[in-house]
């Protein structure tokens, strides 16, 4: 069995200070196969959270909460790949939603009576209607909107 206080032992499993601390210093010291963490570090701060970038990473959440804390200066080229590879890609983004001036029109009644009261054209309110028409122009949402006062 190795000694306490070195690498070997920590592989083995120990976590006792002495073998704590010799993983500490081997994580700040340069070794082959490691890569500085820092690039790395600026790639894990685009994702929101930790817990997204462990997903999309498939890096423990301890190594990516070490590395973003500057704990870990240095990364093994696996994680550090595995990070750079996948990019952080926003949700797209909620569409607002809209207030719809469609129930105002279908409680106008028939499509005669919402042309009559509006002074659009029947055809106009048609295709709003059903749906022909998803966005209107602000000068027949005004007269939409003129015939509710009324
Ligand atoms: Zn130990």
């Amino acid at each position: 069995m190795p000694k306490h206080g070195t690498m070997r032992r920590y592989w083995r499993g120990c976590r006792c200070l002495p073998c704590r601390a010799a993983c500490s210093v081997y994580r700040q010291t340069p070794h082959d196969g490691l890569v500085p963490a820092e690039p790395v570090c600026r790639q894990l701060e685009l994702f929101p959270t930790q817990r997204e970038a462990a997903r999309a990473t498939l890096v423990s959440r301890a190594t990516i909460a070490r590395i973003l804390n500057g704990r870990t200066k240095q990364v093994s080229l696996r994680v550090a790949r595995q990070i750079q590879k996948a990019k952080y890609t926003p949700p797209p983004p909620k569409p607002e939603p809209e207030f719809s001036l469609l129930p105002i029109i279908q409680r106008m009644g028939s499509i005669a009576r919402a042309a009559r009261l509006t002074g659009l054209h029947r055809n106009t309110i048609w295709k709003f209607r059903c749906g022909i028409t998803a966005q209107l122009r602000p000068e027949t949402e005004r007269k939409i909107l003129n015939a509710i006062e009324l």
